[in-house]
């Protein structure tokens, strides 16, 4: 009978580290993620905005930028290789 509650009540405390691990990992998410698709972004180029859904998405020396158009993004990528 003992030996059933300390296995409960070990069993709890995995429970807990468990979900406090889990909303950790959760919290943190969206920070790495990407934007919802309704977010709006400004465009770096032109300076207009779009929503991440729709926008040119590209990858630029690590960072994420989102542009209205592929022209804006060639734009971008050659005035930050000059
Ligand atoms: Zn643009």
């Amino acid at each position: 009978m003992y030996k059933i509650i300390t296995i409960l009540i070990l069993l709890i405390i995995l429970f807990f580290m468990v979900r406090r691990a889990a909303r950790a990992w959760i919290e943190q998410k969206p920070d790495q993620a990407t934007p919802g698709k309704d977010v709006m972004i400004q465009d770096p180029v032109c300076k207009v905005y779009v929503t991440a859904g729709s926008a040119v998405v590209e990858e630029i020396s690590g960072q994420r930028y989102y542009f209205c158009s592929q022209d804006c993004a060639k734009h971008f990528r050659r005035e930050s290789t000059k």
